[in-house]
């Protein structure tokens, strides 16, 4: 069964082609800068050299018939037909408290999705632009949405809630809903695989640390706890995004600088983090960099960044009752060896230490405490598309 996967994002289509009988990829790819001028299209299919395309691309709909045509291409295709492909999975931004797991598309989860706009607006436009695309160019195709906030709608009542007034749960759905719950349920389900024990056995701290970075507490299998919240500006210091800090500081800010509202937005999630302490760059591979030639607002932001991730993992270790295992992953968990040593220095008294040896890793799944650790910890790369597809396997091998 071939299921193709498809992530679109405000102005981009990221895809994978996979082929179910062993999970493997057939081809994946990148339209970027979709709607504005110089897009890029890289596809990639396997066993055969990369395809790097610079032609304006003016919406969603023109970038997924071109990946469509481009997979039954007589040069860089690797299916005859598109009646290949069997299903199509989705990823998107935000289910509210609609989705906890993936579905079936529908004109009803389609509506639902539609109302979610409001609290993923720059994402769910796009994903549904998807979905409809897809649904013209392939009829009859079925097609699965899987939902970045689905993992997290088992955290309790008194973990989602903000200590403001119901009616503003009541009124607006403002809660905390958590994201990346995708990559937070591949990788804990992944590490209780490779340690052979039942994940109903586990207490597991997930750190998903990319240019957006949040922690989850998954207690025996279920989130409990996420660190990002209504939106995922909350919790981790992140690439551009402050995380939390003292809610009095928006107004407070806002007269002294004159800011709207939009303004205000804008500088907590694009010019603030590892980015605004620095002011060097929201990459961490250039912090690093700059840390390491002495610039000392760059060293500052990574220890911001680490700390606010230690203290994460010490009050989740708390809201569990104890820890069992703590996995890194994304971007930066999984590649930098000095981020992950920074963050565990200071987690002996959990019983765990990083042995350096064996951190001296990337982008690869390993165990990296030391020898007979109590609390174990791991880098496992994520794989979302894997998930989303097969979620997408399950529920259309099901249908009729
Ligand atoms: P997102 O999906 O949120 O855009 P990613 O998971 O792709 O993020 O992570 C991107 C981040 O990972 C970047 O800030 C990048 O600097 C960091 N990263 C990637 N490779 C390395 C590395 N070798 N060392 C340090 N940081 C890295």
């Amino acid at each position: 069964m071939k299921i193709l996967v498809f992530n679109c994002g405000s102005s981009s289509i990221k895809y994978k082609l996979f082929d179910m009988a062993d999970e493997s990829v057939l081809a994946s790819g990148l339209v970027e800068r979709i709607g504005l001028e110089g897009s890029v299209w890289t596809h990639q299919p396997r066993g055969k050299d990369k395809v790097v395309t610079n032609t304006d691309i003016k919406n969603h709909s023109i970038g997924i018939q071109l990946v469509l045509e481009a997979l039954t291409d007589t040069k860089h295709g690797v299916i005859a037909s598109m009646k290949e492909i069997k299903a199509v999975g989705h990823r998107v931004l935000h289910g509210g408290e609609k989705f906890s797991a993936s579905v079936l598309v529908s004109p009803p989860v389609m509506k639902a999705v539609e109302e979610c706009i409001e609290l993923g607006p720059l994402h769910n436009p796009a994903n549904i632009i998807g979905i409809n695309a897809c649904g013209e160019l392939m009829p009859g195709v079925p097609q699965v949405t899987v939902f970045d906030t689905g993992f997290h709608q088992t955290m309790p009542q008194y973990a989602y809630l903000y200590a403001i007034p119901y009616e503003a749960y009541e009124k607006y759905s403002v809660r905390r809903y958590g994201f990346h719950g995708t990559s937070h349920r591949y990788v804990s389900q992944r590490v209780a695989e490779l340690l052979n024990e039942s994940i109903s056995n586990l207490r597991i701290i997930t750190c998903h640390l990319g240019n957006g970075a949040s922690v989850a507490a998954v207690k025996y299998g279920e989130c409990i706890d996420t660190s990002m919240g209504l939106t995922p500006l909350e919790g981790l210091v992140m690439g551009t995004r402050s995380g939390d800090m003292d809610p009095a500081i928006i107004p407070f800010l806002m007269k002294k600088e004159n800011m709207t509202a939009e303004q205000m937005d804008n500088y907590m999630n694009k010019k603030s983090g590892v980015l605004g302490v620095s002011g060097v760059s929201s990459d961490f591979r250039d912090v690093e960099t700059a840390a390491n030639n002495g610039n000392e607002r760059a060293e500052l932001a990574l220890e911001m960044f680490a700390y606010r991730v230690r203290k994460y993992i010490g009050s989740y270790a708390a809201a569990m009752g104890g820890v069992d295992v703590i996995v890194f992953t994304a971007g930066l968990g999984e590649n930098s060896i000095s981020m992950r040593e920074k963050i565990c220095n200071g987690l002996e008294f959990l019983g765990t230490s990083i042995d350096p040896v064996k951190n001296n890793i990337r982008g690869k799944e390993q165990e990296i405490n030391v020898d007979g650790a109590k609390v174990k910890i791991f880098v496992i790369p994520t794989n979302e598309e894997l998930v989303i597809a097969r979620d997408t396997k399950e529920i259309c091998s099901n249908l009729a």
